[in-house]
């Protein structure tokens, strides 16, 4: 299940790292159903999902770096996407219910026991562990480390809340419920401007003058064109025209478009070479470029 992080935290720390999210979820799940924390309630469902989301981006990643087959024959990479895309269904929904139950609650007013906030409180400890323990692992928990730092902040933001529900007034804890609202929906908002970002087939402008480059230093020929687009963080496809002399062997041009294929593979671009005669036109064409 955790596929996609093999040389980092290994099964068993992987499987440490959701057991302590899932301990850290369940007591705030506590805090916000039984002591009546609606601060509590959206960061227990917060975390809850942040850890679902997790371990279906991991999945995915681990799914998009299977090799080409029958029915994909341009790679996997895409699937990638299916992280992203099953993160922004989770939080919608937790969105969504909040949203709905925080509206209902706020104009009724309701009552927050003082364990509350204990419950949170003890709800955090079992985070600290698993971000000592996601620091030192893969890509993807790294990023489930980034996200649980997170979950500091708002826990601490949910104790407060919580206790001045619980001693002053309930508003005090609606308006924390509030604030975590409004970031997890900034959240919703950044992962959707990212997803629509990955699928619109980006040009990675950071490499469009470094391949020409490449393969005019390291294979010695002439570059007319690159077309290029981002298919996963850090994988490219596209097609490239180059230019050789006119005559040239046809066994000789194919090696030397294999050659470029190779080059550009070590920047993780995949393409397709087109060969073009370098012919007068293009040398007439030349100065004014
Ligand atoms: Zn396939």
């Amino acid at each position: 299940m955790l596929g996609g992080d093999p040389k980092g935290l290994g099964t068993l720390g992987s499987l440490a790292v959701v057991l302590l999210s899932a301990l850290g979820g369940s007591l705030k799940v506590v805090g916000g159903l039984v002591y009546g924390s609606r601060a509590a309630l959206v960061d227990a469902l917060t975390s809850i999902v942040n850890l679902l989301s997790a371990l279906a981006v991991t999945r995915f990643e681990y799914l998009s770096t299977r090799p080409p087959d029958w029915d994909h024959h341009y790679g996997h990479y895409r699937l990638f996407a299916g992280g992203s895309i099953a993160t922004l269904v989770l939080y919608s929904t937790v969105g969504g219910a909040m949203l709905v139950e925080l509206a209902f609650s706020a104009i009724r007013g309701y009552e927050v026991h003082v364990y509350a906030p204990l419950y949170v409180a003890l709800g955090v400890v079992p985070y600290v562990f698993a971000i000592a323990l996601s620091r030192g692992a893969g890509r993807s928990f790294k990023t489930y480390a980034k996200f649980t730092s997170i979950e500091l902040i708002e826990g601490g933001t949910v104790i407060a809340s919580a206790l001045g529900g619980a001693l002053v007034s309930y508003v005090i804890d609606s308006l924390g419920a509030v604030a975590l609202l409004a970031y997890l929906y900034f959240e919703i908002a950044m992962e959707a401007r990212e997803l629509v970002h990955l699928v619109s087939d980006r040009v990675p402008v950071h490499l469009l003058s470094e391949v020409p480059r490449r393969v005019r230093r390291e294979v010695g020929v002439g570059v007319r064109q690159v077309r290029l687009r981002e298919i996963a963080p850090g994988k490219y496809q596209g097609d490239i025209t180059i230019t050789l002399p006119k005559g040239t062997p046809i066994e000789h041009a194919h090696s030397i478009a294999s050659r470029v294929e190779e080059v550009l593979e070590g920047l993780g671009i995949e393409v397709v070479v087109h060969v073009e005669p370098a012919d007068s036109e293009e040398v007439r064409r030349k100065p004014r470029n």
